[in-house]
Order: structure tokens, then sequence, then C-alpha cells
């Protein structure tokens, strides 16, 4: 099977701005940023989309709302963000592979 994008940034066969790694999950800047902080958290195991996740993976959605925690509050959104995955093509989703939105330094309004 071909690699996803992210295997290949999680490869170092891909660019990327890390933000964070540990052994489970690594957090790059999106090439195209939707607000002023747009990170993407992911999960180094290949999980095609939260529908996929199987019970021992759940474990990784804790860990990704602490490095969301995290992350929120270097970047200085901690008061005002948004942490959404897509999950399926008709949501949005371009990439199969887990992947969590964080998205804010901006006011982000209603979802609609
Ligand atoms: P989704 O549409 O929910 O699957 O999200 C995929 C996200 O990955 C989009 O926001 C893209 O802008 C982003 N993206 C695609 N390729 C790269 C890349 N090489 N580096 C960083 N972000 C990327």
């Amino acid at each position: 099977m071909e690699k996803t994008v992210f295997e290949k940034i999680i490869a170092n066969e891909l660019p990327a701005t890390k933000v964070f790694e540990n052994e489970r999950l690594i957090a790059i800047k999106d090439i195209a940023p939707a607000a002023p902080v747009h990170i993407l958290i992911i999960t180094k195991k290949r999980i095609p989309s939260i529908q996929k996740m199987e019970t021992d993976d759940l474990p990784l959605l804790q860990e990704v709302a602490k490095v969301a925690q995290n992350l929120a509050k270097e970047n200085g959104v901690e008061e005002c963000y948004r942490l959404l995955t897509n999950c399926g093509t008709d949501a949005g989703q371009t990439i199969f592979h887990l992947h969590f939105h964080l998205i804010g330094g901006r006011p982000l309004g209603p979802m609609a």
C-alpha cells in the first residue's frame, strides 16, 4: 500500500514544520492554513479515520486532547480554538490517515 502524505512526513521523506513529536503522535503546521494557527495532530499509526479506530487505539484520543491543550497554550489560543477531525470524503477528509485540526488565532464564529 502506498504511503500516505503523513507517513512520508513521519518518515522524514517529505518536509514539514514539526511542532511536536513523541512515539505515538506528530504535530505539524498545516500547509494551507485556514487560520493564523492551524496545526495537524497526526497519529503515527496509520488509522484511516476516527470511525476506523479500534478499542485499543482509543487511548490515543486522550493523548491528542493533551497535546492539543499544550499546543493551544504554546500558540496563545487556549481561550479560542477548534479541534476537529473530518471523517469521510463528504465531510471534507482528503487524507485517510487520522489527524486532528487545531485551528485558532482569529474569532471562529459558528460552525455553519
Ligand atoms: P483533511 O482534509 O481533513 O483530510 O485534512 C488534510 C489537511 O492536510 C489539509 O488541511 C491540508 O492542507 C493538509 N496537508 C496536505 N498536505 C500537507 C503537507 N504536505 N504538509 C502539511 N499539511 C498538509
